[in-house]
């Protein structure tokens, strides 16, 4: 992953004008969790229509409660793949297993580690194998030498297509859920030739917040935002309050594309 051994940067491209790493950042919004058709389908296009380019929403769910709401497995790569015609946006989705990212691996554009299974290396490994972009996102206690080593599992196995992560780390206020480390986007740019973008959503839990950091991401020279957004927050299934809604989302774009002409 160092920029010592392949100098320059590489840039990650997800679909024909859908480059991480080159030109304006990219975002990609989304609901946290795929819950029913229409509320993919109504989500995907509101998104599309404030100007987003990749399509999040995740099927296999990392609950820390066992009792949440898991996600719908199968069905909800099979509501992606609708979603992803009807919008024409490539698609991001959670894998959490070797298994799942074999099985999903051919029918979504970027495969996302999480938080969670960052050093799941059993994981990791296998998708340094397949031939699909991975998002690895930062575990929440993790040093950046963790995190590069992590990517370098999938790096080692042949995949060169690693985008990373910052989604807040953990740290002794709870104001917010996490703490956003804006300063790792400028360090790991120039220590890396990886696509790096930011995560305002899981770092701040709260959508007060996220307009504002995603901004801060932006001009801190991220290659992207990973965003939350829901038709209809107050009934999401899953962190739903960091969910925007899609007129504050069309807001944010507003925003950001003011900040990407700045930076
Ligand atoms: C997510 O993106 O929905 C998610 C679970 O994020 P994280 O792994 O950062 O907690
Ligand atoms: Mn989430």
């Amino acid at each position: 992953a160092s920029r010592a051994v392949r100098p320059g940067s590489r840039p990650v491209e997800i679909a024909p004008g859908v480059v991480l790493g080159e030109g304006d950042p990219v975002v990609m919004a989304g609901p946290c969790a795929v819950e029913s058709r229409d509320q993919l389908l109504e989500t995907a296009l509101a998104v599309r229509k404030a100007g987003a380019r990749i399509l999040r929403g995740g099927a296999f769910k990392p609950r820390s409660h066992p009792y949440a709401f898991q996600g719908l497995g199968s069905e909800g790569i099979a509501l992606l793949k609708e979603a992803r015609k009807a919008s024409g946006l490539p698609v991001i989705t959670e894998v959490m297993s070797p298994e799942e990212a074999e099985w999903v691996a051919p029918h979504v554009d970027i495969l996302q580690v999480g938080a969670r299974n960052m050093q799941n290396f059993s994981l990791l490994k296998v998708l340094g194998r397949l031939d699909r972009p991975v998002l690895l996102k930062r575990g929440m206690a993790a040093t950046v030498e963790e995190w590069l080593q992590a990517a370098e599992y999938i790096l080692a196995g042949g995949n060169d297509r690693v985008i990373l992560c910052e989604r807040g780390i953990r740290s002794f206020d709870q104001n917010t859920r996490n703490t956003l480390d804006l300063g790792v986007i400028p360090l790991l740019k120039s220590l890396t030739h990886l696509p790096v973008v930011a995560d305002p959503s899981h770092a701040t839990g709260r959508r007060d917040l996220v307009l504002p950091m995603s901004l801060a991401a932006i001009a801190a020279g991220a290659d992207g935002l990973l965003v939350e957004v829901h038709c209809d927050p107050g009934a999401a299934l899953c962190d739903g309050p960091q969910s925007l809604d899609p007129e504050e989302f069309s807001r944010l774009m507003t925003a950001a594309k003011r900040i990407m002409e700045a930076v």
